[in-house]
């Protein structure tokens, strides 16, 4: 740390504002967490110098015998965590693993079959002017007027078009997801299926959310989000589509994985099968259900109702202001959430009408439901009063003072 500050000083200032950043804001980001110390050890370590394209034991570069050992490692804790017969750890990223799936089971022009960006479904699974929907053809499934998974719509566009693949999963989608049922039309139809459950693995890996590893071909995930680990995503699938889908990353996608990230992530897998682990999933969930109740008792709108994970969004309308506006003014509280569109927003995707909000970050620094509670009420109060200094500075002052009793890394 302290060679970087004399080697690099601008660089380290920027480091350092992002550490304070994190340490005094209220982070209510869905998608981000803060990881342990030991997975920043073991993103921080040498193993940044190796090169290992390959894989475990099939290396195309020498002296890979301890990284071998770092990417086994991360190999079995993984496929023990979901019950998975195959695993491929090497994905750079989300994008980067489904990019793989797309790879190895479609052929450009190709029908695949996912989740409206517009209703929940992320980027990759066929949004326009994404990679996935730029080659494939897409058909997209979206919410019934519950804002749930319009599961017999979905169906039914599944037996119209025959897609070749399948996808279930979600970006901004509260609510657990039925993937029996995904797996049973995919069946039915001749697709692969596949589940992105990146936003919920680590409540999967606690046995707080359904797991799809039973059901799906193939199954891609984040490590960063609910998982509490390094940046960067993973594979899990059946046996028999193993070969495919490591050809896909490497020679597919990607040249030589990045060893340290993987031995971040064998950490974080090893971390995510404690008893303390399950008992911060089960506290990410009722600390979303709190805020969720407190928001509804203040005028707020959940959309599809409730939450069953670690996620919600939050309809604006009722308070006359845009999600763009809301996560300025929520900023300069020192709450750090993102816009995002509700479903038929009226608004364009970079304002929106809708906040995401999500309780895997706050949980780990120690926010329980009493904090919950009380960070619901903020965001309400300035909501109420987006125009009034006054208000955001009483809550800029109340949210500093939990963040300091909450330290993240002290
Ligand atoms: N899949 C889902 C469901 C996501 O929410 C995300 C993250 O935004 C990704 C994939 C992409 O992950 P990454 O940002 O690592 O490419």
């Amino acid at each position: 740390q302290h060679t970087l500050a004399k080697t690099d000083p601008e660089l380290w200032q920027a480091i350092e504002g992002e550490n304070r950043r994190q340490e005094d804001h209220i982070e209510l980001i869905a998608s981000e967490n803060y990881v342990s110390c030991a997975v920043l050890e073991a993103q921080g370590s040498q193993l940044t110098n190796k090169y290992a394209e390959g894989y475990p034991g099939k290396r195309y570069y020498g002296g890979c015998e301890f990284v071998d050992q770092a990417e086994q490692l991360a190999i079995d804790r993984l496929k023990k965590l979901f019950g998975a017969d195959a695993a491929n750890v090497q994905a750079n990223s989300g994008s980067q693993a489904n990019q793989a799936v797309l790879m190895a089971f479609a052929k450009p022009g190709d029908t695949i079959m996912g989740m409206s960006l517009a209703e929940g479904g992320h980027l990759t699974h066929g949004m326009p002017l994404n990679m996935s929907g730029k080659w494939f053809n897409v058909v997209a499934y979206g919410l019934n007027e519950k804002e749930e998974i319009d599961y017999p719509k979905m169906e039914a566009l599944a037996r119209e078009h025959k897609p070749r693949i399948i996808i279930a999963g979600a970006s901004a989608y509260a609510l657990r997801i039925d993937f029996e049922r995904f797996a049973r039309i995919a069946k039915e139809v001749g697709a692969i299926f596949w589940v992105d459950m990146a936003h919920y693995a680590g409540l999967i890996a606690a046995g707080f959310y359904p797991n799809p590893v039973p059901h799906a071909d193939v199954v891609t995930s984040t490590t960063h989000k609910t998982l509490r680990g390094p940046r960067g995503g993973v594979i899990l699938m059946k046996a028999e589509h193993e070969k495919a889908l490591n050809s896909a990353i490497f020679p597919g996608l990607q040249g030589g994985p990045l060893m340290h990230v993987i031995a971040a992530k064998a950490v974080a897998f090893k971390e995510a099968a404690t008893p303390e682990f399950r008992n911060y999933q089960e506290q990410v969930i009722s600390n979303a259900q709190v805020m969720a109740r407190v928001l509804t008792a203040r005028g707020l709108r959940i959309v599809s109702g409730r939450t069953e994970s670690h996620v919600f969004l939050l309809d604006l309308r009722a308070k006359n202001i845009t999600g763009k506006d809301a996560e300025a003014v929520l900023g300069q509280a020192h709450i750090t959430v993102n816009k995002n569109a509700i479903p038929n927003d009226p608004q364009k995707p970079f304002v929106t009408s809708g906040i995401r909000i999500g309780t895997p970050a706050m949980t780990t620094r120690g926010f329980t439901e009493i904090e919950a509670e009380q960070i619901a009420h903020l965001i309400a109060d300035v909501l109420d009063a987006p125009n009034d200094e006054k208000v955001l500075a009483a809550t800029r002052i109340k949210a500093g003072e939990l963040c300091k009793r909450f330290p993240v890394y002290g």
